[in-house]
């Protein structure tokens, strides 16, 4: 349904079906989501294909632009986000993963890990080394960025089994000759790191309002359940040892909404946004777990039960 309403393509340019949107629609709409009761399973299948292409938007040419994006929104195209490696977590410029130019192609070889949703993504994001990491002063320089096809007769996918989050796939891939022509290099060569940042911004903006949602949602449960319970005869919501604590998840909820609305409105108009955007995810995920938390606990032993 959100491909079919055309959701997915929020915050693509109009010129390649997309909405033109920005950052705080898009954020929004993962709020929503989440909010509805979907939690961060529904939000999970949704996010990787806003933040994902954004590089595309940011840095592909117009020829690539109309390329890629239209079977984007459309659902055509399916994406994953291939950066993480067994040996490159957090420090992104240690990946091992090479790209080689052949005389007519790069050709890949490496490992991904963690990389989300290549069960069915029929593309990839490709984060590999272009040049040696002692090249340049940077660790970081020296990687480029692919939009490519994930074509499976070079890439062996193998799905890792997870405590959770279980509507969408996790994956280790191990990557064998993969061919790629010049043309789905996006942005410049050796600058694949500063076009990946391009995305991280946007994803812990969405991340973050995802778990505002979340949060919400459980509070929402929570004092319904204190209005109707009552316990010693009368609701547990007139008890003030259960108004507090869910008042005070509801302003941190609330506060660190607005750190991440800050981010977004700086995102959009092009200003530098990362102290907001790292805060505002760190606030929510604070909040909507202390919400969670607390929710669980107003129900009582019915916290635990799965209804
Ligand atoms: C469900 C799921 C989906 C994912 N999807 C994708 C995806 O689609 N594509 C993709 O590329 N990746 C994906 N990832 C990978 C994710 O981005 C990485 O797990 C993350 O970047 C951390 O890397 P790591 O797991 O190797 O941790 P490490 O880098 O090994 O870090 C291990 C621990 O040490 C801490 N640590 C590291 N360095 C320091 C330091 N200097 N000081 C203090 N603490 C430190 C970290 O915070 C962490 O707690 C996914 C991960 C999960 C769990």
């Amino acid at each position: 349904s959100i491909t079919a309403g055309g959701w997915l393509g929020i915050a693509m340019p109009k010129a390649h079906g997309g909405s033109g949107l920005g950052v705080t629609e898009a954020a929004l709409m993962m709020r929503r989501i989440t909010q509805s009761g979907g939690g961060f399973t529904a939000a999970s299948s949704v996010h990787i294909n806003i933040f994902g292409p954004h590089p595309i938007v940011k840095f592909g040419s117009a020829e690539q632009q109309a390329r890629m994006l239209p079977p984007l929104i459309r659902g055509d195209d399916r994406t994953c986000f291939g950066v993480t490696e067994p040996n490159a977590g957090l420090d992104t410029g240690a990946i091992e993963t090479r790209a080689e130019w052949d005389g007519s192609h790069y050709v890949v070889h490496g490992q991904k890990h963690w990389t989300s949703a290549a069960q069915r993504a029929n593309k990839i994001m490709l984060l590999a080394r272009t040049a040696p990491r002692d090249a340049s002063e940077k660790g970081t320089d020296g990687l480029s960025l692919f939009y490519t096809d994930l074509d499976r007769a070079h890439v062996e996918i193998h799905e890792i089994a997870k405590m959770g989050r279980k509507a969408v796939d996790s994956n280790a891939l191990f990557i064998d000759g993969l061919k790629i022509p010049r043309e789905d290099m996006i942005g410049e060569e050796g600058q694949g790191f500063h076009c990946i940042l391009q995305g991280l911004n946007p994803e812990r903006i969405l991340i973050g309002a995802e778990a505002i949602g979340l949060g919400r949602a459980a509070l929402a449960k929570a004092t319904q359940y204190a209005r109707e319970r009552h316990v010693f005869g009368r609701p547990i919501g007139q008890n003030q040892s259960i108004q507090h604590p869910l008042a005070e998840a509801w302003a941190e909820l609330e506060a660190a909404n607005l750190m991440l609305f800050k981010a977004a409105r700086l995102y959009d108009a092009g200003e530098p946004c990362g102290a907001e955007a790292n805060a505002g995810k760190y606030l929510a995920a604070d909040a909507a777990h202390k919400a969670c938390e607390r929710a669980v606990l107003t129900l009582g032993g019915m916290g635990y039960a799965r209804e």
